[in-house]
């Protein structure tokens, strides 16, 4: 093996004084940092465009985090020309030259883990821990493809013909365009880059609009780790500017999508339609969004099934494909479920990111408004047991809120939220909850608090969710550990920090020679 063994990148203890103290240094120096402004990268080149986006501060409205370049039309034809120029040498580098930069990248990730923490503390909202699990499951991405690549360069096992030789081996597509939603604004931008580049192809990355200066940041840091020019290549900007042009356009070989359902099936929809001068079909990987339950029966031990039940729903802000946005629990412990879940929920105090509340705000005013109209149907259709509203602040606040008695075919028991808001439903037993579980378009996450062995098999069967969790929280799935990913309309289940990661971004030759 080339590299030590693998293993996660450790989370930071924000209970100890020291390592506190050092952090709240860190978000001082880059809060000195912040406002600049970060170019388009194209073929290594830094480029200004003269328009900028601007990002703020979600916990602290006016609080801008930087600029970043807007990319347009004629961009979009430099950096396919930037990326197909770089993939003729990168593609024909071996795979343990480009595993190395991988190892490199993580290396410098983890050197200045803190630093990047505290840009997502800023530009997210994100509270101390999230930021440094981000971090962590970034650096882990890159760790972790960087050895899984490492036996794709090997031929795969055929059957031998006499006279013959045969080769079937794998080989990178081309130039990929990768999309990657805000919430985990480094960690999935840094995977869904590094996995299809690590195999030999080169990408144009468009982040989300809402976090633009993580993407500048990144660029930092390939750069640093000596990525030739043009494998990866920054296109920042609007999505009216950017989206469908990316992905309608001929040169587009594969597109690494995640975010919401409704884009992924505007892209799945476009990306199928082959163009004039395109000679290939495109590959479409579309990771999406979720609706995810967990189920508590009358045999659960209730303190776990309350803190699974908090840290699921309103960890950052419920803004998790994984979060838990529908609690399905049996009427014998109902109430008392309800009860004591309220209780702990209005323990979390809401504030700034950057005082490191438990819940701090939503990323901007356009999901704000979605999801108090969200709470503003609740109320309609359901009993609201706590929350209900906008919290206090200057950001952009919303109150953790829960919903008891909420119908099955409601409006808050089937739509993506996104926020901090959770639909609880009784069920007569468990497999009727179970059967309210299944009843969604969606398959992502889900979980199960139970002490009734039976039950915990036919749901490892049943369930339909990409990742099942067993008497523990429905969030934070590790690289490597948990392959995450879902079905149904959750999408196409590439299984991120998987094993079989990475064969989505190649394709296989076979040569055969009689001698
Ligand atoms: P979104 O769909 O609004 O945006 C995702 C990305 O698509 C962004 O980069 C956005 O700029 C881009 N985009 C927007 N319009 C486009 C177009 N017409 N063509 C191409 N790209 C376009 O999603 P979001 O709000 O950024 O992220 C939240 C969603 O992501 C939630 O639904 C969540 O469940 C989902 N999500 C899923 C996973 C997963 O692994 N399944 C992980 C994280 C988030």
């Amino acid at each position: 093996m080339l590299f030590e063994p693998y293993r996660n990148e450790p989370f930071a203890d924000y209970s100890d004084p020291e390592t506190l103290a050092r952090f709240k240094q860190t978000l001082a120096d880059v809060e000195g940092q912040l406002g600049r402004q970060y170019p388009l990268v194209i073929g290594g080149r830094k480029v200004e465009t003269g328009e900028w986006l601007e990002s703020y501060d979600p916990s602290r409205k006016s609080r801008l985090v930087g600029r970043a370049a807007k990319g347009k039309a004629a961009h979009i034809e430099q950096a396919f020309e930037a990326a197909e120029k770089a993939y003729e040498g990168w593609s024909r580098l071996s795979m343990e030259a480009r595993a190395r930069t991988l190892m490199r990248l993580a290396a410098i990730m983890r050197r200045r883990r803190e630093e990047l923490a505290a840009w997502l503390v800023y530009e997210a909202s994100k509270n101390y821990l999230e930021a440094i699990a981000d971090v962590a499951e970034a650096i882990d991405f890159c760790e972790y493809y960087a050895r899984q690549a490492l036996p794709l360069a090997e031929p795969l096992k055929t059957h031998d013909f006499p006279g013959e030789e045969n080769t079937t081996t794998y080989q990178p597509m081309g130039v990929g365009v990768v999309i990657p939603p805000w919430n985990f604004l480094l960690a999935i931008l840094v995977g869904t880059t590094v996995g299809p580049v690590v195999v030999g192809n080169t990408v144009i990355l468009k982040p989300s609009p809402n976090t633009p200066v993580i993407a500048g940041k990144f660029m930092e840091l390939v750069e640093e780790a000596g990525f030739p020019p043009g494998v990866i290549n920054l296109l920042t900007g609007d999505d009216a500017d950017l989206g469908d042009a990316l992905v309608d356009h001929p040169r587009t070989r594969f597109i690494n999508f995640t975010g919401s359902v409704a884009t992924g099936l505007r892209i799945h929809e476009r990306a199928a339609k082959v163009q004039p001068g395109q000679f290939w079909l495109k590959r479409v990987f579309l990771e999406m969004g979720g609706k995810d339950a967990l189920i508590v029966d009358e045999t659960a031990d209730l303190d776990l099934a309350v803190s699974a039940a908090v840290a699921s729903a309103f960890g950052f802000q419920g803004q998790k494909c994984s979060a838990m946005s529908r609690a399905i629990v049996v009427e014998d412990v109902y109430d008392e479920f309800v009860e004591r879940f309220k209780a702990e929920t209005e323990k979390l105090t809401v504030g700034p990111a950057d005082e490191n509340h438990d819940v701090a705000a939503v990323i901007n005013e356009r999901q704000y408004d979605k999801i108090l109209a969200y709470i503003e149907a609740g109320k309609a259709e359901s009993r609201l047991v706590t929350g209900g509203g906008a919290a206090e602040g200057d950001g952009w606040y919303v109150q953790p809120t829960i919903f008891a008695d909420v119908p099955v075919s409601s409006t808050i028991a089937c739509e993506e939220i996104f926020g901090p808001v959770v639909a609880v439903m009784k069920a007569r037993d468990f497999d009727h909850a179970l059967e309210i579980a299944n009843g969604t378009m969606y398959a992502l996450t889900g979980g199960v608090i139970s002490n009734d062995r039976a039950r915990l098999e036919k749901a490892r069967r049943e369930f339909q969710a990409g990742n099942l969790y067993l008497n523990r929280k429905i969030t934070g799935a590790l690289v490597g550990v948990q392959p995450f990913g879902g079905f149904k309309l959750s999408g196409s289940n590439t299984k991120a920090g998987g094993p079989e990661y990475l064969k989505c971004f190649l394709e296989m030759k076979t040569v055969t020679e009689r001698f």
